[in-house]
């Protein structure tokens, strides 16, 4: 007997889409499942990026489209849940590229930088990531971040290593936070990556997100003009805006893991068959279906209801913080499950289950790792910071 799943939409959220969004919502489903899931996994194996797809997302146009005038929160992050779906590595360039930096010029760039560089980054026609991270600053980065930008004529001289830092061995534009001596508050400046002093080094050997290229960042005596320090960046309260989008976006990004779990898990138990029967019709494999399918929909209702406190302007730290958190660790579980469902194979990434399983382990730990993120929902409510 075939089953009833509607397509990772069992509790009819896409309902509150209208057409038009319904409309771009299936053209980003259908690319990503026919142009970037067949191949994802080969790339994975490989840590290579696939550059064919940016001419077909600048085609689909999916960045100006989502953003397009009145579109909804829960489109936007309806689509970043739908390629992360695909393949998580694809759906991060996506995060780094519009969230993370688009986000820092949106949020915190002049008016003339943003007709300066919006354009072609909701094109695609360049794009860039973000980087905040060090190799002795992670968790801590507020206060123990040690890159420098020294003011000197004409603009800033930056000094730093950064760590972990995605495609930034591909993209065109880093937006590095640094901290500048004179006031010892955290500013925000547009690199170049050809400008002279920078250097991007692939880590290697990593198990999750393969395909993007993360990399240690070398900022030796880089001079950054003054057209290129982002106006309204100056304290790390002004970062904190584009954190608190992010975490929102990595919540959906959760989403998609657990939408993909499904995907697999179904489609593999309902043919492979043992004792005589689809691996689907043991009461203990349905039980582990339906854990992943309750996941997917709390982690969905959450980032629903954080959509709608976007779209009113009243989203807090703490409620993004909270909601990354709980869709992270619903997503931890799902994965867990659907890779023990796939039994030997959901260790074989042929078999995508392995490629999900491992991608989930980077999105439980990026953008404030779990335990942050429940620190500070949990300031909120207490009123008392455990980590400062
Ligand atoms: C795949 C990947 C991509 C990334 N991409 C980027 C990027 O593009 N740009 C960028 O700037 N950064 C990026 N990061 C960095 C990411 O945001 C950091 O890894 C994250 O903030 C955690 O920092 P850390 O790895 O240094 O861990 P640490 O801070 O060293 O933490 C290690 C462990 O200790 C726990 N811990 C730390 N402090 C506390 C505390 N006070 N209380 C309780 N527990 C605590 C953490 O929860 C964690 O479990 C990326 C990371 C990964 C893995």
């Amino acid at each position: 007997m075939a089953g009833k799943y509607p397509d990772g939409d069992f509790y009819q959220f896409e309902a509150d889409l209208d057409q038009d969004e319904l409309n771009i919502l299936h053209r980003v489903r259908e690319w990503a499942q026919s142009s970037v899931r067949p191949h994802a996994a080969e790339y994975w194996n490989r840590s290579e990026f696939p550059h064919h797809l940016l001419p077909e997302i600048a085609e689909l146009d999916i960045i100006s489209l989502v953003r397009g005038k009145g579109r909804s929160r829960l489109l936007a992050g309806l689509v970043t849940a739908e390629v992360h779906r695909a393949d998580a590595s694809v759906g991060t360039f996506f995060s780094g590229h519009d969230g993370l930096f688009t986000g820092s010029i949106e949020l915190l760039g002049s008016e003339e930088q943003k007709a300066r560089w919006l354009p072609e980054l909701y094109s695609v026609e360049k794009n860039g990531v973000f980087a905040i991270t060090e190799p002795d600053a992670g968790s801590d980065v507020a206060q123990g971040m040690s890159t420098t930008a020294r003011r000197v004529s004409g603009g800033w001289i930056l000094n730093g290593v950064k760590r972990w830092i995605g495609n930034a061995t591909i993209s065109d534009y880093v937006a590095v936070y640094a901290r500048d001596p004179e006031d010892n508050q955290v500013k925000g400046f547009v690199v170049e990556t050809q400008w002279e002093g920078y250097e991007a080094k692939l880590i290697e050997n990593r198990i999750a997100l393969r395909s993007v290229q993360n990399a240690d960042i070398h900022l030796t005596e880089v001079f950054v003009p003054d057209t290129h320090k982002l106006e309204h960046s100056n304290s790390f309260k002004d970062v904190n805006q584009v954190l608190k989008s992010a975490r929102s976006v990595v919540g959906w990004q959760a989403v998609g893991l657990q939408m993909a779990t499904l995907d697999v898990a179904l489609a593999y138990t309902g043919k492979r068959e043992q004792f005589g029967k689809p691996l689907s019709g043991f009461q203990i494999n349905q039980a582990k279906l339906s854990t992943i399918l309750g996941n997917l929909i709390s982690s969905q209702s959450m980032m629903v209801s954080l959509a709608r406190l976007e779209e009113r302007g009243s989203v807090q730290n703490e409620h993004s913080a909270l909601a990354k958190a709980h869709s992270t660790k619903a997503m931890r579980e799902s994965v867990a499950l659907g890779r023990e469902l796939l039994g030997g194979n959901g260790i074989i990434s042929d078999y995508e289950m392995a490629k999900i399983f491992s991608d989930a382990e980077a999105i439980y730990s990026y953008e404030g790792t779990y335990d942050i993120n429940q620190l500070v929902a949990a300031r909120s409510i207490t009123g008392v910071s455990a980590f400062v």
